[in-house]
């Protein structure tokens, strides 16, 4: 079987690597360099907090291989709220993920500051902790994913961008390649590219912002406030902290992140802890969305499969359903133990829908 991958971010290269190591023959294709998509700009959040029973498998495996990989930093994944509402919601989540076997628990705010001196859980009513979460370097990542690929015998093309000349033929700069089968993991651009083959696909995009601060001296552990809804991870001596996500037109969005996001993410990151650094870079990348927030994995057309809308979450979930996808492309027994098929289903929508990628999940289309 001849198999080509379009993308050379984290979900191709998983992909690729396990496509090829199940005897197909590949060859991955990327634009420009690997990792120069939403990858190369993710923060490298990792963790298995999640309650439904899909979403938590997903992650165990997920967190399964990256460990496997070596490429997995050990640290907690808190997540807290600051008003009755959310706090109430935590409460349940907490319930629920440790009846799915999830390794978290619930963390009193005189428990948290007490683990965690520099937080200031002034306001704070309720928090989650996952302790088996991690943090991930995405160049490690993707310079890890690329080499387990070429090994496994994949063909690795960078600087060539390609096009669909059928659904199962790409076009690069050199002529053209006909495959058994393609897979399109190319992050927003995965829409355009079918769109070439009469394919239409829902998926949105949005821009997400994030700052690397200078040194702070304590340790601090993943953390998500679910109220304020911003996010921050250690990150080598400092704290990379994020969100100011809003709707972008994936042709004409700004890389740099803006001032006023600099200045607003700043403020809640001193507001909730007793740091006030200063920050070291900055910068934007943008994001896929779907109307139900899952994604879109698998077959659009005979031959033709797509890998796409994260919201926020390829690369912590990149290692469990770029295996899947592999699994489905080369027709091999799925690792997972949850039936995914339907819920990710690209074509679950009809492809024109209009939506907000930072909105309300709708679950009825
Ligand atoms: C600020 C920020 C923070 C984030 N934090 C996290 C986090 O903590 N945890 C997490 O799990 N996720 C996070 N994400 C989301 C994560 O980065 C993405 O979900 C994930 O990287 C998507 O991977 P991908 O391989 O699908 O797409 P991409 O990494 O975008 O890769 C697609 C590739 O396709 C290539 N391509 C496009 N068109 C073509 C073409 N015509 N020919 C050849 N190649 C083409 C592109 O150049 C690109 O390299 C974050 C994202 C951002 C922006």
């Amino acid at each position: 079987m001849r198999v080509g991958v379009v993308g050379g971010g984290c979900v191709g290269l998983v992909a690729a690597g396990d496509i090829a190591t199940r005897g197909a023959s590949v060859t991955l294709y990327e634009r420009a360099d690997l990792g120069s998509g939403a990858t190369g700009r993710a923060a490298g959040i990792c963790y298995d907090a999640f309650a439904g029973q899909v979403d938590a498998a997903v992650a165990a495996r997920a967190l399964e291989r990256y460990r496997e990989w070596d490429l997995l930093t050990p640290c907690p994944y808190v997540w807290a709220a600051r008003d009755d509402g959310d706090g109430t919601a935590i409460r349940q989540q907490v319930r629920e993920m440790q009846a799915r076997g999830r390794d978290v628990s619930e963390l009193s705010p005189d428990a948290l500051e007490r683990r965690y001196p520099h937080l200031d859980t002034d306001g704070v009513v309720a928090a989650g902790i996952a302790h088996s979460a991690g943090t991930l370097d995405p160049d490690a990542v993707v310079s890890a994913l690329a080499t387990r690929a070429r090994s496994a015998g994949a063909t690795v093309q960078t600087e060539t961008p390609v096009a669909l000349d059928g659904p199962t033929t790409v076009e690069t700069p050199a002529g053209t390649e006909t495959f058994d089968a393609v897979v399109v993991a190319a992050g927003p651009a995965t829409d355009p590219l079918v769109a070439d083959v009469g394919v239409s696909l829902a998926l949105a995009t949005y821009r997400a912002q994030a700052l690397v601060t200078d040194a702070v001296d304590t340790t601090l552990p993943s953390f998500y406030d679910a109220t304020e809804e911003f996010y921050w991870r250690p990150k080598d001596d400092g704290v990379l902290v994020g969100d100011g996500a809003h709707a972008a037109d994936q042709d004409d969005w700004n890389r740099d992140a803006d001032p006023a996001f600099v200045d607003a993410v700043l403020t809640k990151f001193g507001a909730a802890t007793t740091l006030s650094p200063s920050v070291r870079r900055s910068w934007a990348g943008l994001c896929t969305a779907t109307p139900d927030r899952d994604p879109l994995l698998g077959r659009v057309a005979d031959g033709l499969w797509v890998a796409t809308g994260w919201q926020g979450h390829g690369l912590m979930r990149a290692p469990s359903l770029g295996e899947y996808l592999a699994e489905r492309v080369v027709g091999t027994d799925p690792t997972l133990d949850v039936a995914l098929g339907p819920r990710v289903d690209p074509t679950r929508f009809d492809g024109d829908e209009s939506f907000d990628p930072l909105g309300d999940p709708t679950a009825d289309w």
